[in-house]
């Protein structure tokens, strides 16, 4: 798989130091990234993406200490953060085949921002990032945990990630971190020709899907591992 260059690393923001995490945090994110590793993710970027983000960060305080096991942690709002291998296996696949230079001139756009985790290890690969969430609870705690990072790449949305993003599209790469019954219409439309997405689809029995944009009238699906995501719901709150 081809080595993707990446900007300089995020820095640890100076509040998740304070809280102690930080000093340790580098090591066990380290093991965290091998754990990755071992479950199969291979794409050098994305593994140096996910050693870039302080996970712990992201979570609630009393979760800090957990933040670099591969779990799913409660982020408020019957939400989670997804588990790091999940969020690896994810980006690999929506960026399987695509030179360093394509990832880092890409827009893409993520559904169900959460705590803003994922948007953070998005931005560490591609040019501009897009994240929506439809809760607006969650989609303020996120812009409040991503501005230490300064990432003038990143931009957040409050709505429904159904539609999509009409003004920003068309979008190279389009991830969703919520499990709906199909992928909405309206993202298969803003999908560039040559685009990918990800998602994980169905509800009791839910499995990752990448929709690949062949042509003007041309997405082809391909039906990988069995996962398990919260639901994407319609609406905001
Ligand atoms: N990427 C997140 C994972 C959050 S879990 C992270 O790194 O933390 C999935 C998120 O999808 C939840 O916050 C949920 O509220 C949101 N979601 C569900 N349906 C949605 C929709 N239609 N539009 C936008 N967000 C949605």
């Amino acid at each position: 798989m081809a080595e993707s260059k990446l900007p300089a690393g995020v820095a640890v923001p100076r509040a998740a130091v304070a809280e102690g995490v930080g000093l340790t945090s580098e090591r066990a994110r380290q093991r965290m990234v091998e754990r990755v590793q071992a479950a199969g993710v291979g794409d050098a970027g994305v593994l140096r993406a996910l050693e870039a983000v302080p996970r712990h960060h992201f979570v609630d305080a009393a979760f800090a200490s957990r933040a670099y096991e591969d779990v799913a942690l409660p982020i408020g709002h019957a939400q989670t953060i997804s588990r790091p291998t999940v969020v690896g296996r994810m980006l690999e696949v929506l960026l399987a085949g695509w030179e360093p230079a394509a990832r880092r001139a890409a827009r893409v756009l993520e559904i169900g921002t959460g705590c803003g985790y994922q948007a953070v290890v998005l931005a560490q690969l591609f040019g501009e990032v897009y994240s929506i969430e439809r809760i607006r609870a969650l989609h303020e705690m996120a812009r409040a945990k991503l501005r230490p990072f300064r990432l003038a790449s990143v931009r957040l949305v409050f709505g429904d990630g159904q539609q999509g993003i009409e003004s920003a599209a068309p979008f190279d790469g389009i991830v969703i971190a919520a499990a709906g019954l199909e992928v909405p219409e309206p993202l298969l439309r803003q999908m560039r020709v040559g685009a990918r997405l990800v998602a994980p689809v169905g509800a009791q029995e839910q499995s990752l899907h990448l929709i690949e944009r062949a042509g003007i009238d041309d997405w082809r699906l391909t039906v990988l591992d069995g996962v398990r995501f919260v639901p994407l719901r319609s609406g905001t709150s």
